[in-house]
């Protein structure tokens, strides 16, 4: 109890470091330098404190999305570690290993750092952190969770530097005939444009950005979300609550004259089926849907219940993306593929709509430097552009499948997102393999 007032008062319980942590700040700091990150020390701190900062200044070196910290148990069974790993254009990487016995004293620093009760151990925390990290504005969004072997850490950065620039259709990476679609379709004064996708493959980054792309003080713009990641200029956002559904905010939506209605996920046939009602009456919907590809999410939205004459007369551009791992640009160099990937990439772009003969080749392949991370350094969108053709409706009206819309979109100009990665990796943009790997994810 003790703790928890003096907590409430603001003062900062003494945390007590049960093991050395110098080792620990030697790496964090090799680590930083390896990542070009040098110069200037910030005030004389604590040890502790210096080391929770310099977890956060390697993220940010480092590029990363999230840090994560968690106890784990040794491979070998003998004993448990601290693993501190940063996700990295998607892809998890250890950086260093923790004694375990400093770890409360680490978690505690980072619940002060995030706004949370150090003295709770045993039930999840969120916070948030608004830092301002070697000159650039951060914003750490912090969860704890107790594991049976101790407290896990995860933050999420934000930086709004990067955020602000993300949030750019054209600095997305689309393909110019993909963009060109997009646009399009954001000039219609009504319609509906479905981003589809699996999990993490920007269908939000778009949404954002397409609607950034057009909001102003000349369009009512009104968004529900799940929850809301960015707050837009000219944009009315909402998140959804256990009262406040996706279904009844499009139903406030639509009694609130707006124009341009952005709608964070459709689920079920009852926000389907409204938002294709306000399509049909005059508003641009924008919208994701969790599908495989392009085809598949007009077909989904079928099996979801609604009648294909409805999904042929709202729909008006069907996006599926996938993002892939840029190639360093300063350290990659030129490599011819092995015989194999270039087989599966010249299928594969043959089949989606590239002319493969015609394209330039210019492979190369990671090499890695100080500057990237294993000769990857970001990630850019491969992505489909379905347009509601008349070929594309009477197919769906016909019950075609998938593969069958798939044909006739490619035999229209469409190029599948697959095809856009190998001409990606024709051009050196990728590796063929790391288009592959990104294809093979569910
Ligand atoms: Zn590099």
């Amino acid at each position: 109890m003790a703790d928890i007032e003096s907590f409430i008062k603001g003062e900062q319980p003494e945390i007590e470091l049960r093991a050395d942590i110098g080792p620990l700040i030697g790496r964090l700091e090799t680590k930083l330098k390896a990542a070009g990150v040098t110069g200037r020390r910030g005030e004389p701190e604590k040890k502790l404190e210096y080391a929770v900062r310099l977890m956060i200044e390697l993220g940010l070196g480092l590029r990363a999305s999230d840090i994560h910290l968690s106890p784990h148990i040794r491979e070998d069974g003998r004993g448990n570690i601290g693993m501190l790993r940063y996700r990295i254009d998607g892809i998890l990487h250890p950086e260093a290993e923790i004694d375990p016995r400093l770890l409360p004293a680490i978690t505690g620093r980072w619940k002060t750092v995030a706004g949370c009760n150090p003295t709770e151990t045993s039930a999840p925390q969120n916070g948030r952190s608004l830092l301002n990290v070697r000159g650039e504005e951060l914003d750490l969004r912090i969860s704890f969770h107790p594991s049976v072997l101790g407290e896990s850490i995860t933050a999420r950065i934000l930086s709004s530097k990067q955020v602000i620039q993300a949030l750019s259709l054209d600095r997305i990476g689309y393909a110019r005939s993909d963009l060109d679609r997009i646009l399009k379709a954001l000039k219609a004064p009504a319609g509906m444009i479905i981003v589809s996708g699996p999990a993490g493959c920007g269908k939000t980054t778009n949404l954002y950005a397409s609607v950034r792309q057009i909001a102003g003080p000349g369009l009512k713009v009104m968004s529900v979300e799940d929850p809301v990641e960015f707050l837009l200029p000219w944009v009315v956002q909402a998140r959804i609550r256990e009262e406040f559904t996706f279904p009844a905010a499009i139903r406030s939506f639509l009694r609130s004259d707006p124009d341009v209605i952005m709608i964070g996920e459709i689920r079920d046939y009852q926000t389907l089926a409204l938002a294709q009602q306000a399509a049909l009456t005059g508003h641009l919907v924008l919208t994701t849907l969790h599908a495989g590809n392009a085809a598949g999410a007009l077909k989904r939205l079928v099996d979801i219940g609604s009648d294909p004459l409805i999904v042929r007369d709202a729909a008006s551009l069907i996006l599926a993306q996938r993002l892939v791992r840029r190639l360093c640009v300063h350290c990659s160099i030129e490599a011819a593929p092995t015989p194999d990937s270039l087989t599966a990439a010249e299928r594969i772009a043959r089949e989606g709509g590239v002319n493969w003969k015609e394209l330039p080749k210019k492979f190369r392949k990671a090499v890695g430097c100080p500057k990237c991370y294993l000769g990857f350094r970001g990630r850019t969108v491969i992505a489909e552009t379905l347009e509601m053709t008349p070929e594309v409706g009477r197919l769906l009206l016909e019950g075609a499948p998938a593969e069958e819309i798939e044909r006739a979109a490619v035999g229209q100009g469409m190029i599948t997102f697959a095809a856009d990665g190998m001409r990606r990796a024709a051009a050196g943009e990728t590796t063929i393999e790391e288009v592959l790997l990104t294809l093979a994810l569910k």
